[in-house]
């Protein structure tokens, strides 16, 4: 999508917002007539003194309302979806480039673990400083296999389940990701 600054996700989350918007103005809109239609029946201003065309009359009218609440339910109904697809994308997007944790040894970043430096020595939020300075990994040879040997050394536990989330963590790691396309 090349709307300006507009994405794709955030167009869906609007256009939701907008048909829920209608959608309840509609509803509103149709309730409030639907009420001053029933005072206007109720107070007999559709007597004609033709019980039969007077019948007519205001079930034509009452099936003019139906449908128009019926449309607008259907607005409703169909805001939901864009509205949570692309306010879970959206979501996704700004949470996704935060990195919570280094990109190489999987630690995650607090006080002591520090992020890493670009050439430029400004801050690298996706690596930590042990792993990464100066726009380069420090050790350049470390191995996926070699991270999850030194972390299963720290770890007190080291049965088959820890083993287990070890190797899921460090498999969704930037540097250990088998490919890089999705
Ligand atoms: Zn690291």
């Amino acid at each position: 999508m090349s709307i300006p600054n507009v994405k794709f996700h955030q167009l869906l989350f609007y256009i939701g917002i907008s048909l829920l918007f209608i959608g309840l103005l509609q509803f509103f809109n149709t309730f409030k007539e639907l009420h001053e239609f029933l005072i206007e029946v109720l107070n007999g201003e559709y007597n004609t003194g033709d019980s039969d065309f007077d019948r007519e009359k205001i079930d034509a009218i009452s099936e003019l309302y139906a449908k128009r609440m019926g449309m607008a339910g259907g607005l409703i109904g169909g805001a939901i979806s864009p509205i949570l697809v692309g306010a879970f994308i959206w979501y996704k997007k700004e949470t996704f480039n935060i990195k919570k944790y280094c990109q190489s040894c999987g630690k995650f970043f607090d006080s002591m673990i520090n992020y890493g430096t670009h050439k430029d020595k400004s801050l690298n939020e996706h690596f930590c400083s042990k792993c990464y300075k100066k726009g380069q990994f420090t050790n350049q040879e470390l191995t996926k296999e070699q991270v999850f040997s030194t972390i299963l050394a720290e770890l007190k536990n080291k049965n088959i389940i820890t083993k287990y989330f070890v190797k899921k963590h460090l498999n969704k790691l930037d540097r250990w990701k088998k490919h890089h396309y999705y």
